[in-house]
């Protein structure tokens, strides 16, 4: 039976946690400044519903721990989890005691030898704060839920759009949930949890489209039922490999009966959907991919770099892309069609191209410093087109004209997600014949501005041919990766609350 609390006027609410989607495939590590961790009060300002005056921040006593947030990257070193860890709790344990805690993640952090990682920090968090403590965990879509992480958390709940449009509506969706269960004294709510044997890529389950639309739609409706509170479908992270990377659905609520129906009804809608998840846009070999936008009239026409995608994860600094471009006789002259390749960081070619100014003709070599597992550093000689200092990312952008490709190099990685992106660098991508850039699913702008579009299937850290990345550690059979298994088994587990222990396994 579970147990009634008693109900508190105004909790006082504790807030924690690390995020960043970190791609094993990556020869890239991210350090502990990439989270650029905020303190103390300062953590509060994050979160506009959060305001002084606004009806949750008057609903409890907020103290912010630490909260700190990464661009994705390669996998995060133990050393800087160490010491993030460490300070986030040295900090909670300062807050003194809390009645509840929103534990804000992303859920694809990988760490050099730890293995689900935000799990094993949860622990130590509740180790600090004790058993009663209510904790809401929110995540994004593309994180991963252990049954362990479901275990310690009392509520838990995700995005329900990719792109994640409503991120800051999920958090708030947390937030007020834990508030009520501290206020109204409610006992911590019933979960289940399915975890579904499906693992794709972000690149195929966009919600904007069908399948994904369909699936997540009946999210809201299984919310709907009386004795659920919340309702949470998680893509899972593709491009790192722990037994926990898969899919997985988990229903909170009063009713036992209700959230089991829920959970079974989102998970059976998933596994369904499986052979229907298509990429965004046609997929091919960047060969492939070339042959076709010079075959066809659409311009400008983009082709999406994926492998290196460095807002997914990606190193940013391949050079097999570039390298098939620039091998390509119809660029060899000034005059064929005109290419935009968007990016490669070279901080030597970038020094060498601005010392020598716009007009100069400059052979230098770039890339491959961090990632050269399919290619090496690339050398290139051509006219130095433009020269610009002071971007956030970049530092410095140059851009180098190979015969008829304009070749952006960088100081470091930087996503080119804005048309003013690159008219800053003097580049006109409308009137551009072919336009490449290392991402996924176009950013809106670019899309907009798009005639023609394919997705490249292209080596590198967030490769979207999953099966030839070679995963070794996630549970099998797995779909794609094991396309004939048999079905399933997607009943519900109900999950004990978080202050009873937790038995056996669950594959
Ligand atoms: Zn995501």
């Amino acid at each position: 039976m579970p147990q009634p609390r008693n109900a508190i006027a105004r909790p006082v609410v504790a807030i924690a946690g690390l995020g960043i989607e970190s791609s094993t495939f990556s020869p890239a590590r991210t350090e502990a400044p990439a989270f650029h961790p905020q303190r103390g009060a300062d953590v509060l300002t994050r979160y506009p519903f959060l305001a002084p005056g606004a009806p949750l921040r008057e609903a409890a006593e907020w103290r912010g721990a630490l909260v700190g947030k990464a661009l994705p990257g390669g996998t995060v070193t133990a050393a800087a989890f160490a010491d993030l860890s460490d300070e986030l709790i040295d900090r909670l344990r300062e807050l003194g005691p809390v009645d509840g805690l929103w534990y804000d993640i992303h859920g694809a952090m990988t760490v050099e030898g730890v293995d689900d990682a935000e799990t094993v920090l949860l622990a130590r968090i509740r180790e600090t704060v004790g058993p009663d403590v209510i904790v809401s965990t929110s995540m994004d879509l593309h994180g991963n839920v252990s049954r362990e992480l479901a275990h310690q958390s009392d509520l838990i709940t995700c995005y329900r759009m990719a792109p994640h449009e409503d991120h800051m509506e999920t958090k708030e969706r947390a937030v007020r949930n834990l508030v009520d269960v501290l206020v109204s004294g409610t006992p911590r709510p019933v979960k289940a949890w399915v975890p579904v044997p499906v693992l794709l890529a972000g690149e195929q389950t966009s919600t904007r489209i069908e399948p994904a639309r369909s699936v997540y739609a009946a999210v809201d409706e299984v919310e709907a039922v009386d004795g659920v509170l919340d309702a949470a479908i998680w893509v899972g992270y593709a491009w790192a490999d722990e037994p926990r990377n898969r899919a997985a659905v988990v229903v909170t609520g009063s009713d036992e009966a209700a959230v089991s129906a829920g959970a079974e009804r989102l998970a059976r809608g998933f596994w369904e959907a499986r052979n229907r998840f298509a990429f965004v846009a046609p997929t091919a070999s960047l060969d492939a991919c070339l042959d076709d936008a010079l075959a066809s009239d659409a311009r400008p026409y983009f082709i999406s770099d994926t492998g290196d995608n460095p807002t997914a994860g990606g190193a940013g600094d391949v050079t097999w892309g570039l390298g098939r471009v620039l091998d390509r006789p119809e660029f060899k002259d000034p005059d064929g069609p005109t290419v935009i390749y968007a990016s490669v960081p070279g901080p030597a070619a970038v020094e060498v191209a601005v010392k020598a100014g716009a007009g100069a003709v400059v052979t230098v070599t770039a890339g491959a410093e961090v990632d050269d597992r399919h290619a090496g550093p690339l050398t290139m000689t051509g006219v130095v087109h433009a020269v610009r200092h002071g971007d956030r990312d970049a530092g410095t952008e140059v851009v180098l004209r190979v015969g008829s490709v304009h070749v952006i190099l960088t100081r470091l990685r930087k996503p080119y997600h804005h048309e003013h992106d690159f008219t800053d660098l003097d580049l006109d991508p409308r009137s551009a014949d072919l336009v490449l850039v290392k991402i996924g699913y176009l950013e809106p702008e670019l899309f907009d501005m798009a005639v023609g579009w394919k997705l490249a299937l292209t080596p590198g850290g967030v490769d979207q041919d999953l099966p030839r990345l070679g995963h070794r550690r996630v549970r099998r059979p797995l779909f794609p990766f094991d396309p004939e298994m048999a079905a399933p088994d997607l009943t519900a587990r109900i999950v004990p609350p978080s202050n009873e222990p937790l038995v056996g396994v669950d594959e």
